[in-house]
């Protein structure tokens, strides 16, 4: 389907939330989010349990209404349901809904009749997501991770220029994680658009082309991946193999700021590599010395470490003082 255009216009973004919020009770779930997502992006949502993001997502899909602020998807708002935006959609929530005492395959062809996607798609789309093997099989004796896969199809199978996937790969082993990987680097290659949510960082690194993270329902920043690592202040560190050298010494080389025991390793962190690395050859040798840079878990846990030690403690007051 053509990318909807405003006449003489850049083409619309696929998402655009604007000063959006959503409260349940006392507690503000999103807080004044706005962003845009542009059409053939890979777009990660990323925060601690509780910050926000399937509320988010879910109004952006129509699945919930904003207290305030707007959403256009493609330039037309989900809520009310907008029947002509729906085939344009896919969607996988967190707590997907099957058609109960159907088999996988039945399940998926029920979904791709609503959406008046071909036959055929389903059977491409099992094969995507590796259940040809469980297509006779009822989704209630499937696997979790199965049914995890079973939801991602239904969000695939009719072809929408813009997908919605909240965690997807939760229930995956790894090899699965992977298999979804691959699948998703294919849809982006071939220019839908993906709104993702994830608790893996090395994910988002990997995939998106910008992530925002959220942190008690606002946006607490918004940027490519690499960027947000390169604007990191977050230190290196450099490994070095157990026994090659003693705390004492490492800790007395000039540019190294704390020095621990790790998994096998001694961890020197530092802001300046190459004058630690220089000194380490000196005193030990650099021979199975390995050196790693900030990644975007530094920038996550710096963002959120503290902010969700709040939403804890507030979570567990609201707990205790309900009725
Ligand atoms: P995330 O997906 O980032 O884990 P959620 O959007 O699920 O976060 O939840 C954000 C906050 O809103 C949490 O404090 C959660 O308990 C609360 N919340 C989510 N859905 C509901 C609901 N239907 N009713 C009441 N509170 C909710
Ligand atoms: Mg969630």
């Amino acid at each position: 389907m053509p990318a909807t255009t405003a006449p003489g216009g850049p083409p619309a973004p696929a998402v655009r939330v604007e000063a959006v919020s959503k409260r349940y009770g006392d507690r503000l779930a999103v807080d004044d989010v706005t962003l845009e997502i542009r059409q053939g992006e890979f777009f990660g949502l990323l925060g601690p349990n509780g910050a926000g993001k399937s509320t988010l997502v879910e109004i952006m899909e129509g699945l919930r209404r904003a207290d305030a602020g707007t959403v256009a998807l493609f330039g037309r708002s989900p809520w009310p349901r907008d029947t002509t935006l729906l085939p344009r959609i896919g969607v996988q929530t967190q707590s997907s809904a099957f058609f109960v005492r159907q088999t996988a395959h039945e399940h998926l062809r029920t979904v791709a009749a609503l959406y008046g996607a071909p036959r055929t798609a389903v059977d491409a789309t099992l094969e995507t997501v590796g259940l040809t093997g469980q297509r006779d099989v009822r989704v209630e004796s499937l696997s979790g991770g199965q049914r995890q896969r079973l939801a991602i199809a239904s969000a695939l199978v009719h072809a929408p220029e813009l997908i919605f996937l909240d965690e997807p790969t939760a229930a995956l082993d790894p090899q699965a994680r992977r298999a979804l990987w691959e699948v998703l680097r294919g849809l982006k290659a071939a220019g839908r658009t993906i709104v993702y949510t994830t608790h893996h960082l090395d994910e988002a690194e990997e995939l998106c082309d910008r992530i925002a993270i959220l942190v008690d329902g606002r946006i607490a920043v918004t940027d490519s991946p690499h960027r947000l690592v390169g604007a990191s202040r977050a230190p290196s560190r450099v490994l070095l193999p157990e026994g090659r050298l003693d705390e004492a010494t490492a800790r007395a080389i000039e540019g190294v700021e704390r020095v621990s025991a790790q998994g096998g390793s001694l961890v020197l962190e530092t802001h300046a590599v190459g004058p630690v690395l220089t000194a380490v050859d000196r005193i030990a040798g650099l021979d199975g010395v390995q050196t790693r840079t900030a990644s975007l878990e530094d920038v996550y846990l710096d963002l959120t470490a503290r902010p969700a030690e709040a939403a804890g403690t507030a979570a567990t007051t609201a707990e205790t003082t309900e009725p």
